[in-house]
């Protein structure tokens, strides 16, 4: 199990819930968002209506579900979560539809992996509030319409590209996590330490900081693995030197890169030549999921400029050479 992944994990579920942010301001970063939100929220709360759909989009652990339930205490309804994989069938969309109260929040998260039938429910209940059931079979078949309360469907994703356009084009307010800085991620390092009542200094944050990938999800794991390590190897207290060596065990090096990173970075340089290498073609020779490359590892390879995508294929750069210490043959 690998500890700077941003996918969720068992272990997560609890502290997640325990330093997950309740209101707008609590939420750190992502300003542009917060900004934009705050407006919509109060025009909506002014008019006593539901908020318009929101769209977010952006690699796992960034904050989409946190910031969906802050959307839901804001304006003070009821939130109702669920996921893509976990709807089957339409009639257990129209189930969850028709139970919403006025003006609630309906957060779908993985919404690109809604199939088709369920997806086409969403059209008129986005866009009229209403459900279209089709009563028989054949020439006698009959539609009618049901009308449900008005709602806000929250939908994240961390690829926005698979969503078809039908559905894309329903949400009026479409938003993009990006990756944390490091002083933002101090921040909330810092914050989670209090909520947790664990004694951390300005360095120790910022070294845990600075390795968690861009990620508060990952900030948030890594602190808590360090503490376990600061309280039975140390004296409780983290500091610079008890952060690195707490990561060092843990194997996460100072740009919070892991044995996987570099296994598929080593492997693009020495089997590949530093690409281009097609994604099927690094995940087979990996033993790696192209989704889980592809989504997981990939977007923070990206983000730190260590690898490139190309029309070819993916290819690691000079600074990735560089931090191996590797020289490029071809040069
Ligand atoms: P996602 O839904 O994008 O995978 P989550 O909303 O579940 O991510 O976030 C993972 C955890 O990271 C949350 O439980 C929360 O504790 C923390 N977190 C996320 N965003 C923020 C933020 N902006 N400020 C503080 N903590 C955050």
């Amino acid at each position: 199990s690998r500890i700077i992944s941003s996918q969720i994990k068992d272990e997560d579920r609890e502290i997640d819930t325990t330093l997950r942010p309740k209101s707008i301001n609590d939420y750190i970063g992502q300003d542009k968002i917060k900004d934009k939100l705050k407006i919509f929220i109060e025009a909506a709360k002014n008019r006593n209506e539901a908020l318009d759909h929101v769209l977010l989009y952006g690699p796992p652990g960034l904050g989409k579900t946190t910031l969906a339930s802050i959307i839901a205490n804001e304006m003070g309804v009821n939130l109702r979560i669920t996921s893509g994989p976990a709807i089957d069938r339409p009639g257990d969309l129209a189930a969850i539809l028709t139970n919403l109260d006025e003006n609630d929040v309906l957060f779908i998260d993985e919404i690109h992996r809604l199939n088709r039938s369920v997806e086409e429910i969403l059209y008129p209940a986005m866009e009229d509030f209403a459900l279209d059931i089709v009563i028989g079979k054949g020439p006698n078949a009959k539609s009618i319409r049901l009308d449900l309360s008005k709602f806000t469907l929250i939908g994240a994703t961390t690829r926005a590209g698979q969503l078809t356009s039908p559905l894309r084009d329903r949400f009026g307010v479409i938003c993009k996590l990006d990756f944390y800085s490091v002083d933002d991620l101090k921040k909330i390092v810092k914050r989670s330490a209090k909520i947790l009542g664990v004694e951390i200094d300005e360095d120790g944050a910022l070294e845990v900081a600075k390795r968690s990938r861009g990620t508060p999800r990952i900030a948030n794991r890594l602190l808590k693995r360090v503490r376990d390590y600061a309280q039975v190897v140390e004296n409780g207290i983290i500091n610079k030197k008890v952060a690195q060596n707490a990561l060092k065990l843990l194997e996460v090096d100072e740009l919070g890169l892991d044995k996987i990173d570099e296994k598929l970075l080593l492997t693009i340089i020495n089997k590949f030549n530093g690409g281009p290498v097609g994604l099927d073609t690094l995940a087979a020779s990996t033993g790696e999921e192209r989704n889980t490359i592809e989504d997981v590892y990939e977007p923070y390879l990206l983000q730190i400029g260590f690898i490139n995508r190309t029309p070819r294929g993916r290819v690691v750069t000079k600074k990735c050479y560089d931090h191996f210490r590797i020289q490029p043959k071809n040069e």
